[in-house]
């Protein structure tokens, strides 16, 4: 399958005011969020205001299915918080916000967030934005579908999205070996 490049697909808005540096090595991780606004420009405006969670995706994936690019991809972005891969240590009630001593792996990793009220449904161009995304990139820098993971899974106990109800991660690898097996 002929793919579009990425510059004719995706907007780039390179807008998120919170960020880490260029990083040191390539990504080996694929997170996947959710956002808690409403709609894409709410966390747009979000992320370019200079709030004092300090916060910022590398895409969001508006519910139309279109992709903004937030953070350039070659600089870390601050979307996981305290979080581990493998063997997240998962918070508890005594330990609610650094259960990983304040690890994170946002250095390891590229954040992707679908527009979402929790629970909603997500759409079909939403899904077909992220597989074309993930595929992408998960070519680009050879990152394994098992790698490909959700926030919740990096940050139990702290982080729920996206919700099982919203995007089965099972569900999400298998359909981005579908897709990667497809091209
Ligand atoms: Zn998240």
């Amino acid at each position: 399958m002929t793919r579009p490049n990425l510059q004719s697909r995706v907007t780039r808005l390179d807008s998120a005011v919170h960020h880490g540096p260029v990083r040191a090595s390539a990504p080996t991780i694929l997170l996947m969020h959710t956002t808690e606004g409403d709609s894409a420009q709410s966390s747009i405006d979000y992320l370019n205001s200079t709030h004092d969670k300090k916060a910022s995706y590398h895409y969001l994936i508006d519910r139309d299915g279109t992709m903004l690019r937030m953070t350039r991809p070659d600089i870390i972005a601050y979307h996981a918080g305290d979080s581990a891969w493998p063997d997240p240590v998962p918070a508890t009630p005594e330990n609610p916000d650094r259960p990983n001593g304040g690890r994170s792996i946002n250095a390891q990793s590229l954040g992707f967030a679908w527009a979402n009220r929790a629970g909603e449904a997500l759409t079909s161009a939403q899904i077909e934005s992220a597989l074309w995304l993930c595929s992408v990139y998960a070519q680009l820098y050879n990152i394994p579908v098992d790698r490909v993971l959700a926030h919740r899974e990096v940050s139990p106990g702290r982080k729920e999205d996206p919700l099982p109800s919203v995007m089965d991660m099972v569900a999400w690898r298998t359909l981005l070996t579908t897709y990667l097996g497809a091209d």
